[in-house]
């Protein structure tokens, strides 16, 4: 076995229980104690990993990776909202952003470097892919926030992909990062705590509900093809059609229900007959409806739609019987929002 070669974030529960009792013959509920070290006690330091033996704790420490990723910067907004750029070991860089709300906190995770789909309204989508992240850099930014943000007192309850990358482009590595977080011996985060949100990669999509059972957020931004073409380039290959009949055919545990979000750009998709086809687009779909107030960033092409167009357009969907919010704007101080990640240190 190499030095360093092991990296435990990357491993099922399972995984590590064949690592530890089969491979290097210790007991099974030393696999159980590291776990929770990991997942429940969020201690990223081996050395602090005290019920282990010091030959155990010496193994692991010659064996393994280094457990948490490296802090490059952390910006925390007048609204609570903690902005991270962390790095990992081949030193690209991603960013984590956790958001306090009164009764959760809420972490929205990224899965790329960079993305491959170009949405031009996007700050990533101007950047290219750079790589995919892997399973423990996708874990790791859980447990990583969780551990910081309980040391003050502060809830992480809730994920959302929603960050940097598109994470059906990454499937796998996000599949098995999501199985990890949902382990109820571990960091127990259920499925209705866990939003992966996505441009629309449909047979992905439908895959991933039966895989993980976890809420679907469907990025639609348009209800025209000749639109969507232009925002969510990946429409020309998965197009309204096509998207609406993955959605159908989501499989949506108990009353839950997909929530489309809808980017407001102004006199792009944000009138009044926009909000009507909107509704019939959705019709017969258990839907919930987001409005994201457009966050621009220097260079953009795009408006904000002002807030009364905004208001009207919720006033129409809303009006359908369709669950409308329009969403909070957070971290606006430190450029924390969609769209607006890891844009703000690339230009310097
Ligand atoms: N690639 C996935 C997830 C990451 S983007 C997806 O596209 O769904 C998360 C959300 O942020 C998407 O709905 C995206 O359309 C939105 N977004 C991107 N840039 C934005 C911006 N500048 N202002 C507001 N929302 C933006
Ligand atoms: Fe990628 Fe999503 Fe941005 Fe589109 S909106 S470029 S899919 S991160």
């Amino acid at each position: 076995m190499n030095n360093k070669s092991i990296r435990l974030t990357s491993l099922s529960r399972e995984e590590l229980e064949t690592l530890i009792v089969d491979e290097w013959g210790e007991k099974p509920f030393r696999a159980k104690q590291l776990w929770s070290w990991l997942y429940v006690k969020l201690v990223s330091e081996v050395g602090d990993m005290t019920d282990l033996s010091k030959l155990f704790r010496a193994k692991l420490v010659e064996v393994c990776q280094p457990l948490a990723p490296k802090v490059e910067s952390q910006q925390t907004s007048k609204d609570g909202t903690i902005k991270w750029l962390l790095s990992f070991v081949d030193g690209q860089q991603i960013e984590t952003v956790y958001i306090p709300e009164e009764d959760r906190g809420t972490l929205c995770v990224s899965s790329q470097v960079g993305c491959s789909l170009a949405c031009p309204f996007c700050n990533t989508g101007t950047q290219k892919l750079v790589r995919n992240l892997t399973t423990s850099e996708i874990v790791e930014q859980v447990t990583f926030a969780r551990s910081q943000v309980e040391s003050q007192g502060q809830r992480l309850t809730n994920i959302v992909l929603m960050g940097m990358g598109e994470p059906l482009y990454n499937y796998d590595a996000v599949k098995k990062a999501v199985k990890i977080i949902l382990d109820s011996s571990g960091l127990a985060i259920g499925t209705r705590k866990i939003t992966l949100s996505t441009s629309g990669i449909v047979p992905k999509m439908v895959q991933a509900g039966y895989d993980l059972g976890v809420n679907i957020a469907i990025s639609l931004h348009s209800v025209r093809d000749e639109v969507r073409d232009e925002l969510v380039p990946i429409n020309k290959k998965y197009n309204l059609a096509a998207l609406r009949k993955g959605a159908s055919e989501y499989p949506l545990k108990g009353n839950r229900s997909i929530t489309w979000e809808y980017v407001m750009l102004d006199g792009v998709n944000d009138s009044p007959d926009d909000a009507r086809e909107l509704v019939k687009y959705l019709k017969g779909i258990p839907s919930k409806v987001n409005l994201i107030p457009f966050n621009p960033w220097p260079g953009t092409p795009y408006k904000p739609s002002s807030a009364k167009k905004i208001e009207q357009f919720q006033n129409i969907v809303g009006n359908s019987g369709l669950v409308t919010v329009i969403r909070e704007r957070r971290g606006e101080d430190i450029q924390a929002a969609c769209g607006q990640l890891k844009g703000e240190r690339d230009k310097s």
